[in-house]
């Protein structure tokens, strides 16, 4: 008899959706394609959440894009198109108006859904082929506050300055607008392991979210009031002579300036403005300062407001001020959002900065990578627009838009007026897997790879760089995202610089992080396959530590070392070295002798932060109202934010049976009080009013939410549409819009 057909062997990757990137097995072919169980990462050990396990479905060609589509002048409709003339059509479009208009009137938005190759070859696109300043992504929209105060406050950005695995030994987790039980369910048993070790957990939400079900004490403020919590947490802290009076002296600068503002904070004027009482904030207080050791962990809800960078600034004041930083097993971290939040802000997609977190005013930088780049560094543009600021901008002065990886016309804040936006344009060419509600207005749709048929790298909340592995042959009509800006970049006259190779990508980003904050060039696809990711910094090897925005941390592989593959550990023919650095950030870390590679920085800053004088910077921040406070007329606060079955703007879980079915459609959370007074009845329609628009959807009435605030979920487009209410108010240094609050009217709908 014939031998049985050997099973299809398992392919070890990870999650396609959220920053947590859990790793998973993946077996099959076509469209029989099974997540299988993967114990062996450490971050999930197994245990995925349903938009996880039911990922595969999106590889069905019944819901994907199976080949290109190109508006047809005669029935103006997307219709089916080769490679060929849709990739020609595209670089028409975007070469005709940079002739009629200058290079900044074409823009290029990415996503935080895009491996660090694709991040890195969309931004040397747009600043080498097109010449364009005007490049920036939809992780504006996430986490851009927590990173802007991470850099002012710390001289770098990392989500998680420790690993995951630090959180259930730490003595005390202070949460701060994250849902992690719905937004990363796996997450949640650092929370219960840290409880269950004997750790408290404190839960700041305005709603009792499954998340808060599990805190020892839930502190419910009124929307974009947090930062005056954290001063007045503060402020009882000082009070009540709880700092660290040798930490804040030893390993921090402008500890006057904070204390003062904090002290103008007292109780009862932060219950005032919060609507937290006072026994409620000594209980935090009490609660923070008793740990031994303790960590503050904020996600969207202080980082999406007109405030976002000072709010986070105030809650990583308390960290300071109690000496809960630079140490182990305490700090301040962020826990990001998407798939690829952390490495897509780092690697060039974003519009002030270049690859390896570099700045793009900086002259060193620009130098540094217009070497790799083998470009004059004074041809490369200057910052660019910001993500909202861009979309306000189409159709005026940017006609037209290479779009990659995102749904703005759902996502986006004020986003009927963006969809009116993008519908100007003079030319919109749209790459994704699915018709998203963006595709749906663009003259052409370029149809890519999914996560589990293409290679690349990804790096998670804690800044662990991880290698997603092509486990099935993608179907005949995509291609991936290298391969379309191959194609364009050979189109407008660079046949070479942008390989279709990730992994040769890879290697060229390597070399253009070296020396920079967010320094890979100790990482390799080598070792990620046999390591379970490695913590950036990682410098290539022989580099003792890493000395990220610290004086005298040059680039180690100059400019003139860009023609080569990529290197691996070892083989660093040419390099140039470079003077001693900075110790190790990972204690007892020492780097290694000349070729041993370098282990990688789970932990920063316990011997010295990335400043230039290696302290922690205070920054005073005082409160000050949202942008769009509740008036007469419209009286409520909306706060948005995500349920467990879907993902962001849903362009790939809504097209998900199961995860449909167990979230078919937005609602509108509110409370009993509230639905009264409106007079709505659970499941009746209700109408959420405010300056930008109208949106509809059934009311689920609540006691889990303040009389005061609605809730809704932002993942789908329609007459339920979140975002066609939020507010596109900026925080003057992220640029983040102020999805999390803006003022609203409730109606009774008869829709
Ligand atoms: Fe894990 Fe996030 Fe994927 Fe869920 S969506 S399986 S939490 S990576």
């Amino acid at each position: 008899a014939p031998a049985p057909a050997p099973a299809p062997a398992l392919v070890p990757t990870h999650c396609p959706y959220c920053a947590l990137q859990c790793g998973m097995n993946l077996r099959g072919s076509g469209e029989t394609v099974e997540v299988v169980e993967r114990d062996d990462f450490p971050v999930n050990r197994g245990a995925l959440c349903g938009k996880g396990r039911t990922a595969p479905a999106v590889l069905s060609s019944r819901v994907r894009l199976t080949g290109p589509l190109v508006r047809r002048p005669a029935t103006g409709r997307l219709e089916p198109a080769t490679w060929e003339e849709a990739l020609r059509v595209t670089a028409d479009g975007l070469r005709r108006t940079r002739a009629r208009h200058g290079a900044d009137a074409v823009g290029v938005f990415g996503g935080g859904g895009l491996t660090n190759e694709k991040a890195y070859a969309l931004g040397k696109f747009a600043r080498v082929v097109l010449g364009t300043s005007q490049i920036d992504y939809n992780g504006r929209f996430c986490m851009s506050s927590a990173a802007a105060a991470h850099n002012k406050a710390f001289g770098l950005d990392r989500g998680l300055p420790f690993p995951l695995e630090d959180i259930p030994r730490t003595g005390c987790v202070l949460l701060v607008g994250s849902n992690l039980a719905e937004t990363m369910p796996p997450a949640l048993r650092y929370l219960t392991e840290l409880k269950d070790n004997g750790g408290t957990l404190i839960v700041v939400d305005p709603r009792r979210t499954k998340t808060a079900e599990q805190a020892d004490l839930h502190l419910a403020p009124r929307p974009g009031t947090d930062l005056a919590l954290a001063l007045g947490l503060l402020h009882l802290v000082v009070a009540q002579g709880r700092t660290d009076r040798e930490f804040i002296r030893e390993r921090t600068t402008g500890w006057e300036e904070a204390r003062a503002a904090a002290m103008a904070h007292w109780p009862e004027l932060v219950e005032r403005i919060t609507g937290v009482g006072v026994p409620r904030l000594r209980e935090a207080a009490a609660l923070f300062c008793d740990a031994p050791n303790a960590m503050v962990l904020t996600a969207r809800g202080p980082e999406q407001q007109s405030k976002g960078t000072d709010t986070v600034g105030a809650w990583i004041n308390l960290a300071l001020a109690t000496g809960n930083a630079g140490r182990p097993l305490a700090g301040y971290g962020c826990l990001t959002g998407q798939g690829n939040g952390q490495g897509g802000r780092e690697h060039g997609q974003k519009a002030d900065q270049l690859p390896g977190y570099r700045k793009l005013d900086d002259p060193a930088a620009r130098a540094h990578v217009a070497g790799v780049w083998g470009v004059d560094p004074d041809s490369l543009p200057g910052p660019g627009r910001s993500a909202y600021e861009l979309l306000d901008a189409l159709g005026r002065d940017v006609r037209s838009l290479l779009l990659m990886g995102s749904n703005p016309v759902v996502s986006a804040p004020r986003a009927a007026h963006v969809e009116e936006r993008l519908r100007s344009l003079d030319f919109l060419a749209v790459a994704d897997v699915v018709l998203s509600e963006t595709a749906e207005l663009a003259d052409v749709v370029l149809p890519v790879t999914q996560w589990a048929e293409e290679t690349g790298t990804t790096t998670n909340l804690e800044g662990r760089v991880l290698l997603r592995r092509r486990a099935l042959t993608p179907p005949p009509g995509v291609r991936s995202d290298l391969e379309v800006i191959h194609g364009l970049a050979g189109l407008l006259g660079h046949e070479k610089g942008f390989p279709t190779d990730p992994e040769e990508v890879f290697g060229e980003l390597r070399r253009a992080s070296s020396g920079g904050p967010a320094d890979y060039a100790g990482i390799s696809y080598r070792r990620l396959e046999e390591e379970q990711g490695v913590f950036w910094p990682c410098p290539e090897p022989g580099v003792p530590g890493q000395g990220a925005g610290m004086p005298g941390s040059g680039p180690r592989l100059e400019a003139g070392e860009t023609g080569g593959p990529a290197r691996e550990p070892g083989t660093g023919a040419g390099q140039t070295g470079g003077p001693a650095r900075e110790p190790a950030m990972e204690a007892g870390q020492t780097g290694g002798p000349a070729g041993e590679p370098h282990p990688g920085t789970p932990r920063l800053f316990l011997d010295r932060f990335a400043t230039p004088d290696g302290r922690a910077r205070f920054v005073p921040v005082v409160h000050r109202e949202a942008a769009e406070p509740t008036d007469a007329e419209y009286p409520v606060v909306l706060t948005t934010g995500r349920v467990v079955a879907q993902y962001q703007s849903g362009a790939q879980t809504r097209r998900v049976d199961e995860l449909n079915a167990a979230a078919p459609g937005p609602f509108v959370q509110l409370h009993p009080q509230l639905a009264a007074r409106v007079g709505v009845a659970d499941g009746e329609p209700v109408a959420v009013v405010s300056r930008r628009g109208r949106a509809v959807a059934p009311a689920r009435v609540s006691e889990a939410i303040r009389p005061d605030t609605v809730f809704m979920p932002f993942h789908w487009p329609g007459a339920g549409r979140a975002n066609t209410l939020t507010n596109p108010a900026l925080d003057p240094t992220s640029r983040m819009p102020e999805f999390k609050v803006c003022a609203v009217r409730l109606e009774r709908s008869q829709d």
